[in-house]
């Protein structure tokens, strides 16, 4: 027997954009489940560094793109909604650290000075008075500058939570390869037929919404959809976990001006209690062509240059790699902002980054008060709840 389910919006993935956009529609009415194929986080969003960036990263290139636009207002959108007053309740979410920094050796000084004061940039980037340094800073043994800018680091393990927490009876955990689409007959998907537990059950819905990351790929192809293009870029990310670790938010940058840091730094605790430092930028897209050993030798060399102030011996070191999953709009192009496409009763979505996830469901959220998709299913999942299990968080990367 194959148990019926109706409801108005499906989601297929629970990284940062599913959960993110199961919580505003379902605050504005609509119903709403998530399905997940691995558990919740587990896939770029837990590999991110958490950095909710306004975008000066991208004028380190010589001007402001247009990528450092359109993300210019989203610190301020998530300071909001970390206070209670924007359109998600992140409250309960911890803030790593309030502030984020930029760090260049003395090479780049009178360089950066000039570009810094650059009118773009003007009350933008502010360069830090020494007496001022954060801690670990205070330290340095060598001479460089400082620059403090409109960036904070988020946990993206307790992100997570606060959004899961809020959605408990939506969020359901689906195996890889036991579902279906069902078309009706001009051809549309309008519904999705689950095998768990040697039972099947098919839930029909009005729209569904592919935001899996890497998974999407895969989505794509089984529903077979002709206009949504993915694409991925492979990063090694390398962490070192030791005791008593001074927490640093920072990117370093090179001899020269570029859109990539040489090095990208947070700081996290692991569940041991362990200091961890997260390793990025450069580091990390030329570390693909890297295996893990000479990946973590070259890890060591730029630490210690950066900061020979640093003692590090003893630490434990390691690498993974993980992919980002981006749009692909123009042969291999990505899009600046976050991004959707939709065919038919499908919309797939991509945040492009963490940061941009609240204007992806603004534009979703947009786009179906513009199509009147109007909220029409009374469900209750709970019979559900006897045939899917329930999707749960996933650890961070370092656990
Ligand atoms: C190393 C790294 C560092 C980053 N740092 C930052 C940063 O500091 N700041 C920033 O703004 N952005 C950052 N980003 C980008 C940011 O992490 C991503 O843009 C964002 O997390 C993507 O979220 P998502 O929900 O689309 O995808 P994901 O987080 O990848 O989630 C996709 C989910 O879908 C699930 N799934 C896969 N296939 C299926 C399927 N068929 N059915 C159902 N579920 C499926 C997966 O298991 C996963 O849980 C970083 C990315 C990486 C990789």
């Amino acid at each position: 027997m194959t148990t019926s389910y109706s409801t108005d919006i499906v989601i297929f993935g629970g990284g940062i954009a599913g959960l993110w956009l199961l919580n505003r529609a379902r605050d504005e009415g609509y119903q709403a489940i998530l399905l997940e194929t691995n558990a919740l986080g587990g896939g770029q969003t837990l590999a991110s560094q958490g950095i909710i960036h306004g975008g000066l990263k991208y004028a380190l290139g010589g001007t402001l793109t247009g990528a450092a636009n359109v993300i210019a207002d989203m610190p301020a959108y998530w300071r909001r909604c970390l206070n209670g007053s924007g359109d998600v309740d992140l409250r309960a979410c911890r803030v790593l650290s309030e502030s984020y920094y930029m760090w260049s050796d003395s090479g780049l000084r009178s360089k950066l000075k000039t570009f810094l004061g650059s009118k773009s940039l003007q009350g933008r980037v502010e360069a830090v008075a020494a007496e001022k340094y954060p801690g670990f800073f205070k330290a340095s043994t060598v001479s460089g500058s400082l620059y403090e800018l409109p960036d904070f680091v988020v946990d993206t393990a307790s992100l997570l939570e606060v959004l899961a927490n809020k959605q408990r009876g939506q969020l359901f955990q689906i195996g890889a390869d036991d579902y279906l689409f069902n078309r009706d007959s001009a051809g549309k998907i309008d519904s999705v037929t689950i095998t768990s537990q040697g039972q099947e059950i098919q839930i029909n819905t009005q729209r569904f919404i592919f935001s899996a990351g890497e998974g999407n790929q895969g989505l794509i192809e089984k529903a077979d959809l002709q206009t949504a293009k993915s694409q991925i870029r492979p990063l090694k990310m390398t962490y070192l976990k030791k005791k008593d670790l001074p927490p640093v938010f920072v990117h370093c940058i090179g001899d020269s001006f570029s859109l990539t840091p040489k090095l990208t730094i947070t700081s996290h605790v692991d569940s041991d209690g362990l200091a961890v430092w997260y390793l990025g930028g450069e580091l990390a897209e030329s570390g693909v062509n890297r295996n893990d050993d000479d990946q973590i030798e070259t890890a060591k060399a730029l630490i210690q240059d950066l900061f020979p102030w640093l003692d590090f011996s003893g630490g434990e070191w390691h690498c993974f790699t993980i992919n980002r999953a981006e749009a692909d709009i123009n042969n291999n192009y990505r899009p600046e902002d976050a991004y959707f496409v939709e065919e038919d009763n499908i919309l797939v979505a991509w945040p492009t980054k963490l940061t941009l996830t609240p204007s992806l469901a603004d534009k979703v959220m947009g786009h179906f008060a513009r199509i009147s998709l109007c909220p029409s299913a009374q469900s209750n999942t709970e019979e559900m709840s006897n045939i899917l299990p329930s999707a749960e968080l996933a650890d961070a990367y370092w656990e």
